[in-house]
Order: structure tokens, then C-alpha cells, then sequence
């Protein structure tokens, strides 16, 4: 370990290494301190099923990082990352029509919308002329912006619930597949911010794509360790942070924890009243995930999902709806809205010659340990008979595994913290990154803007890092 540290990071996720490149680059001794027994927190892959098939433990698609105003600043295509863009963003099946898709190109998508092309149009035109006004403001903290005009319009189209968006148009199609993008809220779709969640990840199709990385989402969590390297900072895994105390001599400690896990290193430190505001702090649901090793490509009914990165299996707008209220209502639907990724139909890289790797979840209440496989498989099945012949090998993972694995998810919520209203831009205190201690700074994504793969709550949090210690 190197002596005359200036800043000490725990946790190696997306937002820990974001943290850790922003002060190297600034020419300071970061080291990184991570738990697990390898790098990159909710960015790792393993094989899990059977040997050659590599599976991603948490993300598997990534418009975020590629759209992230600091990660696409990173020269971390020389450290191995290369980018794998499918076909078709997004195909969400339905029973008696056609399945809507998103593709990268707006005109396309159009295309394929039928009566609802030109309300598709005028929902992302507008805010994809503004998108690079607008992109620091969504992904980042509550500030003024820049261009406040073009967020506000961006604000009047997005601030409507999932259901009042997906309404306005008039095809199954097109409903269910907002109504399914605008589920990764993991919110009931008739909330606020559904609809700015499905907005966003909507027109993130189009600006930069939902590609997976070559190899696996481990590949970037790897880049950004090796650009890090390149920099003089260190990663050492295997190394869990018990207290705060113990941490070598440095002047800034950037945690890549959510509350819960960051009490448990520096609640003895904080004021109570600061204790509490984290005690109070809410997570939201939890998901059940399954990993399949399979003999052959899902047998889809409607080919055009064989062309899409994520195939969201739900059903109609309805379904959907209802399963993510019974989630929301401490129920596991029969029929869940079922989030699939199939890497292996665009990188071969990732299982033997033929074979293919299937990721998905579903939403399910917190720390449920509930087996989830009967009502997943059976969703898939219903849009792709003669699915489960073709599994070769399925491993599961419980909301209590995910947060077994990895602390940050209490309970099993991938988002580290509700994505509402009220802890959007407030997350976790109206604080953010800073804590009442000088030098200790939460840089995960219990921060602004939350949940995702981007490195921006990381490279907010080592800002004000630099601002306020290292000036
Ligand atoms: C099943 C699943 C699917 C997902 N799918 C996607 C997706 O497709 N696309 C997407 O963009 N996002 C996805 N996400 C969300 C994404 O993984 C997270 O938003 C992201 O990883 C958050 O990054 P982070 O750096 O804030 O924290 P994390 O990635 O949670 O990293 C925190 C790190 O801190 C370590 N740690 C915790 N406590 C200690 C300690 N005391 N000492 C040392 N180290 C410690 C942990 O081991 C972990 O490595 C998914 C998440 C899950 C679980």
C-alpha cells in the first residue's frame, strides 16, 4: 500500500471507480478498498451456470454509461472496452399482434409504429434536439441549469405518470412498450416520475443506444480499473471497510455506499440527527433474477425479439400495470413483467460455439426470498414456446441473495434507494454527496441521479471532494 494517501475510496462499483478516475486525474494517491473478492460492484460477470457461459451478475445493458456526460469522456476503449450495439434496442412481444420495438434510429422506430408514428415523433423530437442542453441536468444533481427553457419543456412532457404517457397512444404496441420501458422505475406506473423515467430511457434508444459491452458488463467495470491503474491509483478487493476508523491516514473518504451499509462504517461518527435522516432513508422493492444456460436461441414466436438486446415479456400495458401495483402492494404476481437481456445472439464471446446465455428478472417485494423461476419461465414460454427445452442450466438469485452479495442493494433493490418524487434529487439528505463530516462523501447511487451504470454520482461526489478538501 502506498504511503501519503490523499483519498481513500470504498467500494468498487461503477460510481467508487468514477470517484477514484476524477481524483487520480486531478494527480492525487486514490486507492480503492473493495469487499468482494473482484472489482466493479453491480458491473461484474461470472460464470454462474456452466463453464463458458458468462453471465452479468447485475447490469446488463448500458445506454447510460454510453450517454454518461463524464464516462464518455474516458479513453477506455484502450483499456479493452468495446461496445456491442444490437439490432433492435428494445422488442416487447405481445399475444395476438405484433411486437413493439425500439430502434436506434427515430425514423425506424416510426416506421414500425404504424398509426402511432407520429405520436412517438412528437414525444422525442423536442427533447432529442435538446438532449445534449439537457443531459448534465437529468444526469446529475438538482442545481440551476444551463439552459433552463429546455428543461422546463423537457419537464411539462416528462412530469405525467407511465400510464397517462403510454395512453396517449392508441396500439397495444406502442402502450405496452412504454409501459414496459417506464417499469424500470419500479414504480406503480400511475406514479410520479414513471413517465420521466420512461421518457428517458426512451430517447437514451436513440442518442446513444442500449449496447452491452463485448465479454460481458465486466469488461467496463475492468476498464475503468485499468484506466484508473494507468493513473497511479490502486484497487484492492477482498478488502472490506468495517469502520471508517481504520482506514489509512488521507484527507477524503468517498463512499460508494448506500445508507444502511454506510452507517454501519461511519454511523458512530455522524451526528444523530444525521443517523436518522439515513435511517430514514427508504428502499424500494427488490427482484428475483434468473441466469439460463441454453442449448440454442430462445425460440421467440414473433422473430423481430431474436434481433433486440432486451426483450420485455409482460403482456399488454394492463399487465404490466398490475403486476408492478401488486409488487408495490407486497404481492408476487402470477404473470410478472419479466425484464430479459440475450447477449449471446450479438456476442459470441460469451458462450461455447451455438450456445446462448439468458439474463432476467422481475420486480418482487423487498427481501423476498420468494422462488420467483415458475411465473418467469412461464412468461417467457408464453412468447417463445418451447423455451425450457432448450435450458441447459438456470441459476437463481433471491432479493436476500442480492443484498447477500452485494450490501448497497438493501433488501434486494437494485436502485439503492426509491426513484420517487421525493428522493430523486434529495437523495440520500438534501445533503447529497456530503456528509456532516469533514472529508467523508457518499458518492453511490443513493445519490443524484440515482440508479444506473453512468459514473455520475461518482464523478459529482469527487468534485465537491476537490472543491471543498482539496482546493
Ligand atoms: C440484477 C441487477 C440488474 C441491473 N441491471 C442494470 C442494467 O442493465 N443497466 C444499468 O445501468 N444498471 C443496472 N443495474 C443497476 C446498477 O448495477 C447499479 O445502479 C450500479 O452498479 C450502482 O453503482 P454504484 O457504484 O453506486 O454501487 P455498486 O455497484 O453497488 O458498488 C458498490 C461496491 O461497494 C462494495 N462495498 C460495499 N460495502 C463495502 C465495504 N464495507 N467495504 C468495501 N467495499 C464495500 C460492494 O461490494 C460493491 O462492489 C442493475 C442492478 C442489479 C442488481
Amino acid at each position: 500500500m502506498r504511503e501519503n494517501l490523499d483519498a481513500v475510496v470504498i467500494g468498487s462499483g461503477p460510481n467508487g471507480l468514477a470517484a477514484a478516475i476524477v481524483l487520480a486525474q486531478a494527480g492525487l494517491q486514490v486507492v480503492v478498498f473493495e469487499a468482494a473478492a473482484t472489482l466493479g460492484g453491480g458491473c461484474r460477470s461470472a460464470e454462474v451456470t456452466l463453464p463458458g457461459f458468462v453471465h452479468d451478475l447485475c447490469s446488463a445493458i448500458h445506454p447510460f454509461a454510453l450517454a454518461s456526460p463524464f464516462l464518455r469522456t474516458l479513453p477506455l476503449a484502450r483499456f479493452g472496452l468495446e461496445w456491442i450495439e444490437p439490432p433492435v434496442m428494445v422488442a416487447h412481444p405481445l399475444d395476438s399482434s405484433a411486437a413493439g420495438c425500439i430502434y436506434r434510429s427515430v425514423d425506424t422506430t416510426c416506421a414500425s409504429l404504424g398509426i402511432d408514428s407520429e405520436t412517438y415523433r412528437s414525444m422525442v423530437e423536442g427533447a432529442l434536439g435538446n438532449w445534449s442542453k439537457i443531459d448534465t441536468a437529468i444526469l446529475g444533481p438538482l442545481r440551476w441549469p444551463q439552459h433552463p427553457l429546455a428543461l422546463a419543456r423537457f419537464g411539462m412532457l416528462a412530469l405525467r405518470s407511465a400510464e397517462r404517457m403510454a395512453r396517449t397512444f392508441r396500439t397495444e404496441a406502442a402502450q405496452s412498450l412504454f409501459g414496459g420501458i417506464a417499469a424500470h422505475s419500479m414504480l406503480p406506473l400511475d406514479r410520479l416520475p414513471t413517465g420521466a423515467v420512461g421518457l428517458v430511457l426512451t430517447l437514451l434508444a436513440h442518442v446513444a443506444g442500449w449496447p452491452m459491452p463485448k465479454g460481458g458488463a465486466q469488461r467496463l467495470a475492468d476498464a475503468m480499473a485499468g484506466y484508473l491503474r494507468s493513473l497511479g491509483g490502486e484497487v484492492v478487493t477482498g478488502a472490506a471497510v468495517t469502520s471508517v476508523d481504520d482506514l489509512p491516514p488521507c484527507r477524503a473518504v468517498l463512499c460508494d455506499l448506500s445508507p444502511l451499509p454506510l452507517l454501519r462504517v461511519a454511523g458512530h461518527r455522524f451526528p444523530p440527527s444525521y443517523r436518522r435522516a439515513l435511517e430514514r432513508f427508504r428502499y424500494g422493492n427488490g427482484v428475483f433474477k434468473v441466469d439460463w444456460a441454453l442449448d440454442a436461441p430462445v425460440p421467440w414466436r414473433d422473430p423481430v425479439c431474436a434481433q433486440a438486446g432486451t426483450v420485455h415479456v409482460g403482456g399488454n400495458l394492463d399487465e404490466i400495470a398490475a403486476s408492478e401495483r401488486a409488487v408495490w402492494n407486497g404481492a408476487h404476481p402470477e404473470r410478472p413483467f419479466v425484464l430479459a437481456t440475450q447477449p449471446t445472439m450479438f456476442d459470441p464471446t460469451r458462450a461455447p460455439a451455438g450456445k446462448h446465455v439468458l439474463w432476467a428478472y422481475c420486480h418482487v417485494p423487498s427481501r423476498s426470498s420468494r422462488d420467483m423461476l415458475g411465473p418467469i419461465e412461464r412468461q417467457i414460454e408464453r412468447f417463445a414456446p418451447g423455451f425450457r427445452e432448450r435450458v441447459l442450466a438456470r441459476t437463481i438469485t433471491t432479493s436476500e441473495e442480492i443484498e447477500a452479495r452485494n450490501p448497497n442493494f438493501v433488501g434486494g433493490d437494485i436502485a439503492a434507494g426509491v426513484m420517487d418524487l421525493r428522493q430523486l434529487f434529495t437523495r440520500p439528505t438534501w445533503r447529497t454527496y456530503s456528509t456532516p463530516l469533514r472529508g467523508v462523501y457518499i458518492c453511490s447511487a443513493s445519490t443524484p441521479p440515482g440508479v444506473g451504470v453512468h459514473g455520475m454520482s461518482g464523478y459529482f461526489a469527487a468534485q465537491r471532494a476537490l472543491r471543498e478538501v482539496f482546493a
